[in-house]
């Protein structure tokens, strides 16, 4: 009898489920019970393979006693999740010496002896664990052959093959049920997310012979393309095959649908063709899912022996959510859970294709994704001539600076040797959906040879390389890459999870471009706009140089001037294209070294076009260089100190609200300072900012309004939240500096030590990647407590690279935030991150 529960034929109504059986035991039983033509099939659950493996045999004569004496048999594995994987089946089960005469006259000596030869192939490398250069298949299976298989097996292990079906049929399932347990094989399924404890089922089906005489095959099909999900009928079928046979002899296989380069199985059996394609119709409407069907022909009848979901790509998956929606099989909420953000990533931004081969000439942590080729630059100057031939390039530096800013905005992606996740170069990498690797501190640069050498090689600077900034590696030469592509099951799947999401998702752009990207991504707005970046571009470093070298307030003031122009143009560029959206414009926040040249050749350029000796240069260079500069004089002090910066910003983001308003479009800009550690600090700046407004209300006529915001990225700002939110309106949570505050640790520095970190298990993971929710979360949730508690009506978000991230967005949404904002490549992710946040919490679709 095995209709127990732990060794149960598979019926429509046997007690059977993917916790106990694996996810193919229970898709047979749909299989079954959608009337499809499976073989007789006897699923052993977790419980009876871990049982085989300790040595406690189930029931064989009962397992053998659900099909016929003369039935060959397979068995093949059935995981929780079939990603997990499993051992290799087994084939043909039963073949011995009495079985081959018994089947010669069925299906003729040379099908017959290669079925049996099959067998012991699989046999002897499977379950014998034998060389498997031993047991090649012959190209003539006779009995020639075959005996020659045979006393190889016999020489190798001292005893002859097993002749009892019983006893093959045990040794398979014990040598299956041990292969699970194996190092390589926990190894494997971890690291594709199956917790160590993960069961493996086993299915032992009767053998569909799929070779013999008349008709007979094995194949596959499904209605689906893996590569788009668009429907296209895909497969293989080959004619006196079994297993997956079809896949491997691509050359002699049918087409399966009328193709003009050869025969196919739609005219050879047109009324099985038919059939598969009602089945796969049945299985994609009642299994809720796009399934790749294993058939057989035996002898003129089909006979289904499996499916499983359909392999597909990112871009697939979202196609294929989004068609099953539409046509109604699923709800949207489901369509919705079933696309993984990330897997969004892939569409976005191009990739290496999966199947090239990859030159690892080194590594480090991947900061923003895609993929992308070029020659190896190292300054930001050489790819600014690169870029001026109209060569791709790809720039490889020690560490990027604001200086670099031009040069990376022309490569095609950027490496550093070292910095974090929130280093200059992943910031801005990921801002304008540049692939970037970061820390890579195996790669080390000759500057004065121009090579860069890795633990892969070493390359010459002008040679082409290939960054993977997904998967954090740099690769030798120029591998295939997958083009970015949106589509139109993008867009609708986003539309819905617009719908479906209750907290806000805005962009951090900080140029023109930015703010188209941030469009184009349907961002509700910019949660923050680092204005410093605007100052980096052409003529504007020049002015802003001469504005940092001047001695007085007079003649810093006079530099403003020059300034003023064109930071009111960025302003107006940027209100136009948000469209009447809420603009965040972050005040000047870095330390005014960084916009000075670093080199010898830099200073001296600076001291010609300043007209001063450049020792006098120097030494200014030097009287304004800081020890800990992240912890100087920036943000919210720099203003104060030289409050004219303040007055030049506000100035121009009124004037450009008033331009705007002349034109009939009403803009209300949310202005937002840096770095505050006291409720003074936002007092003062605040009386400031009023003043300009009230002068530029009365110099324009226009009755302008603004909002005033503290960004909260000191852990002082966050525990004194209750008294700066007296004098601001919205509050937004730095991650990035409130991390780095929190744990002491230099977000410039950390790449250096944190993998080792990680690894041992000192921390979880890189914390200015993963929002560290006990120690930064703590500060963010005192902050967010004190701010209400002062006023209620205070608007908070989060705007730290951890704003896209799906953990970041559900603490967001716990402590009831109104927004989240991330660099604008992250906005669809995080707007389809948000949505399945509100689904699992509304209770997720069955
Ligand atoms: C932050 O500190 O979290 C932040 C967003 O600002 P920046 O990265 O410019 O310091
Ligand atoms: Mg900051």
């Amino acid at each position: 009898m095995v209709d127990g529960p732990d060794v149960t034929l598979i019926t429509p109504t046997a007690s059977m489920s993917v916790d106990r059986h694996g996810g193919r035991a229970k898709c047979l039983q749909r299989l079954v019970r959608l009337d499809m033509p499976v073989p007789p099939t006897v699923a052993l659950s977790f419980a009876a393979v871990r049982g085989i493996a300790e040595g406690r045999m189930p029931d064989m004569t009962a397992i053998l006693a659900a099909f016929a004496a003369d039935d060959l048999l397979s068995v093949r594995p059935s995981s929780q999740d079939p990603d997990w994987g499993g051992p290799g089946a087994v084939l043909n089960i039963g073949m011995c010496d009495a079985a081959l005469e018994r089947l010669i006259p069925r299906l003729g000596e040379e099908a017959a002896c290669s079925l049996y030869l099959r067998f012991i192939q699989s046999y002897a490398v499977e379950v014998a664990r034998l060389d498997p250069e031993e047991f090649h298949l012959p190209e003539r299976p006779d009995r020639a052959a075959l005996a020659q298989a045979l006393a190889a097996y016999e020489a190798e292990m001292d005893a002859p093959f097993p002749q009892d079906p019983g006893q093959q049929l045990a040794e398979v399932l014990r040598s299956m049920a041990r292969a699970w347990d194996g190092t390589s094989a926990r190894l494997l399924r971890q690291a594709r997310g199956a917790p160590a404890e993960a069961g493996l089922g086993l299915v032992v089906q009767r053998m569909a012979l799929g070779v013999g005489q008349g008709s007979c095959g094995s194949g596959v099909i499904q209605r689906v393309s893996s590569e788009s999900g668009e429907p296209q009928i895909i497969g293989r079928y080959l004619s006196q095959s079994q297993g997956r046979d079809a896949l491997r002899n691509g050359a002699r296989a049918l087409y399966l649908t009328r193709d003009p380069r050869g025969p196919s199985l739609e005219e050879t059996e047109p009324e099985i063709f038919a059939a598969l394609l009602d089945f796969g119709d049945l299985g994609r409407v009642r299994l809720r899912e796009e399934m790749e069907i294993s058939f057989t022909i035996e002898e003129g009848r089909l006979a289904i022996l499996d499916a499983i979901r359909v392999q597909r790509s990112a871009r697939a998956a979202v196609r294929i959510a989004v068609a099953l929606a539409e046509d109604g099989v699923i709800p949207r909420d489901e369509a919705l859970m079933r696309v993984q953000p990330q897997a969004l990533a892939e569409l976005l931004h191009s990739q290496v294709d999966p199947n090239a081969p990859r030159e690892v000439l080194g590594e480090g942590m991947g900061a923003s994704p895609g993929a992308a080729a070029g020659r190896i630059v190292l300054s930001a100057a050489e790819a600014q001539a690169a870029a001026a031939r109209g060569e791709d390039c790809v720039l490889i530096r020690r560490e990027t600076s604001p200086e670099d800013i031009r040069g990376m905005h022309v490569a095609r992606a950027v490496v550093t040797l070292r910095g974090g996740l929130t280093s200059h170069a992943a910031v801005i990498g990921r801002g304008i959906g540049l692939p970037c690797v970061v820390g890579a501190s195996d790669l080390v640069i000759d500057k004065r040879k121009g090579k860069v050498t890795g633990p892969g090689g070493t390359m010459r600077a002008g040679d082409i390389v290939t960054v993977d900034g997904a998967a954090g590696q740099i690769l030798m030469g120029a591998p295939p890459l997958r083009a970015a592509e949106l589509g139109e099951a993008y867009k609708t799947l986003l539309k819905w999870a617009d719908a479906r999401r209750d907290i806000g998702v805005r962009a951090n752009a900080d140029t023109p471009q930015d703010a188209q990207t941030a469009r184009l991504f349907h961002a509700e707005g910019i949660g923050l706009c680092r204005t410093e970046h605007m100052f980096f571009e052409g003529e504007r470093l020049g002015v802003m140089r001469e504005m940092i070298f001047a001695g007085t307030e007079a003649a810093r003031r006079a530099g403003l001037e020059r300034l003023l122009p064109m930071q009111k143009a960025d302003f107006i560029e940027l209100f136009r294209i948000m469209a009447g959206m809420p603009v965040c414009i972050r005040l000047f926040d870095p330390p005014l070294h960084e916009f000075l040249p670093r080199d010898k050749a830099g200073l001296r350029d600076l001291a010609e076009g300043l007209g001063l000796p450049l020792a006098e240069v120097e030494a200014q260079v030097e009287a304004i260089s800081e020890y800990n500069p992240m912890l100087g004089l920036r943000g919210v002090r720099l203003g104060l100190t030289y409050p004219e910066v303040i007055d030049m910003q506000a100035r121009a983001i009124f004037e450009a609200v008033a331009e705007l308003g002349r034109e009939g479009a009403e803009v209300t800009p949310e202005i937002m300072l840096p770095l505050v550690s006291a409720m003074r600090e936002v007092e003062l700046v605040k009386a400031r900012i009023e003043a300009i407004a009230a002068a530029v209300r009365a110099e324009t006529g226009n009755a302008l309004t603004y909002r005033l915001g503290v960004m909260v990225e000191t852990p002082r700002a966050a525990l004194r939240a209750g008294d700066i939110a007296c004098h601001a309106q919205f509050l937004s949570f730095g991650t990035n500096d409130l991390t780095q505050m929190t744990y002491g640790l230099s977000r410039d520095d950390a790449g250096r030590f944190m993998s080792a970190y990680v690894r041992q298990g000192i921390y979880e993971e890189d914390p200015f990647h993963t929002l560290d929710q006990e120690g930064v979360g703590e500060l963010i949730s005192i902050g967010a407590a004190r701010s209400r508690e002062r006023d209620a009506r205070v608007t908070l978000s989060i705007c730290g690279e951890h704003g896209g991230s799906r953990e970041a967005i559900r603490f967001c949404r716990q402590q009831g935030f109104d927004y989240v904002s991330c660099s604008p490549f992250r906005v669809p992710l995080a707007r389809l991150s948000a949505a399945q946040l509100a689904i699992e919490a509304t209770g997720a679709p069955a």
